[in-house]
């Protein structure tokens, strides 16, 4: 066969005969667009409506005077110190990688690919677990969220006692895309059900109103606790991103990474990161903010008929009763409105709207007056 890509009408056609055999057939994550067009109100993947802190800046300039002609500590040391100081916990209970997706990633590479034994998820997530599954070979069983799209704690005790036995439980609390989230109760539910197993709860959103499960690492040897600076501390451009747990979870980790890249932090990343968390009063009042509009938003879609999820994120997830979301998607998009719109079973009706400022919240509001004044396929009678 020929090699290489080729064009079969439009479509273009990959090869994959060069790949390792396990590996074809791989889907990788699509994350949303990011365009490079001025002027769009971009609400489509969960970034910071505001700048990050200048301390971050000056941090960044100082550390590019000097240093940067040497590799980085590969362990991290200061960031894991200033992370550690933040949660109150040791840093040798703190691991650090090139955004929390790495972070995950090496996670699943260590922890959960126990075949036959499943890893339990819930059915409505961040799609990227299901690619590490994928990537690391990893049998997963998906558990149903509720009818309210809400984590159904006892469909993972019962999932957990099926004959194959579980591999492990992953969640994102609160979830993405829902933005919905689990108390402790039911947190310290999930870490009864596999103890001899690593549960990891991913909390890239748990600053905007969510309950950390840090607080339980102490008693729970098998809690893996993932946070990020991508959302709460507007730094999605500088990749940090962290893992708490007991200290021998954290050294398993450690040997995952340094098998695969010993430098995964560069310098300025470094210094960039621990500026941001020394600077609690630009993360309250940001975090706050957008709190705020959150909720104003969230009352104006209310007010146009959407059916909006109670979220602790900075995101809604909201429907439309009477108009197909994809559609909807579209036309705000001709209206320069980026949302996400996910083609999946169960929520293919919903959009994710990010939380930007209140002057993109009116301005997406009134769109939709717009949008909603006019005839429109209705979610029950448009296809797709
Ligand atoms: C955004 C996001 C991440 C990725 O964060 P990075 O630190 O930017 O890699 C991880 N998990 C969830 C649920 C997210 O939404």
């Amino acid at each position: 066969m020929k090699r290489g890509r080729f064009l079969l009408g439009t479509i273009a056609i990959m090869d994959d005969s060069f790949l390792s055999p396990r590996l074809r057939g791989l889907q990788p994550y699509v994350p949303g667009e990011q365009p490079q067009i001025e002027g769009l109100v971009k609400l489509n993947t969960n970034e910071n409506a505001y700048p990050p802190s200048a301390r971050v800046r000056a941090a960044i300039i100082e550390a590019a005077s000097h240093g940067l002609e040497r590799y980085p500590d590969p362990e991290s040391w200061a960031l894991r110190r200033a992370i550690a100081h933040h949660h109150e916990v040791d840093p040798s209970q703190v691991f650090v990688g090139n955004g929390s997706d790495e972070v995950l990633g090496h996670a699943f590479a260590a922890f959960f690919q126990h075949a036959p034994a499943r890893l339990l998820l819930p059915d409505v997530t961040y799609g990227f677990y299901a690619v590490y599954c994928q990537l690391y070979d990893i049998p997963a069983l998906p558990v149903p969220v509720d009818a309210g799209l809400q984590l159904d704690v006892e469909a993972f005790a019962q999932a957990a006692g099926q004959p194959e036995g579980c591999a492990g439980i992953v969640l994102a609390n609160p979830n993405a895309p829902t933005g919905q989230g689990l108390g402790a109760e039911q947190l310290r539910t999930l870490l009864a059900i596999a103890p001899a197993r690593v549960v990891m709860v991913d909390e890239a959103y748990v600053d905007f109103g969510g309950e950390s499960a840090v607080d339980l690492v102490a008693q729970h040897p098998n809690l893996l606790v993932v946070q990020t600076l991508s959302k709460s501390r507007a730094l999605a451009g500088l990749r940090v991103g962290w893992a708490v747990g007991q200290p021998e979870l954290i050294e398993l980790l450690t040997r995952v990474k340094n098998s695969f890249n010993a430098y995964p932090l560069g310098w300025l990343a470094q210094q960039g990161a621990i500026a941001a968390l020394q600077d609690q009063a630009h993360f309250e009042q940001t975090r706050r903010a957008v709190m705020r509009t959150r909720e104003r938003l969230a009352e104006g879609l209310r007010e146009r008929g959407f059916e909006v999820l109670p979220s602790l994120a900075n995101f809604l997830f909201a429907r439309h009763p009477a108009r197909d979301a994809g559609e909807l998607a579209a036309q705000l998009r001709q209206a320069r409105i980026l949302v996400r719109h996910f083609r999946q079973p169960r929520i293919a009706q919903y959009l994710r709207i990010s939380i930007g400022t209140d002057a993109q919240a009116d301005y997406l509001l009134h769109a939709l007056d717009g949008l909603l004044a006019q005839a429109g396929g209705t979610a029950d009678t448009a296809s797709g």
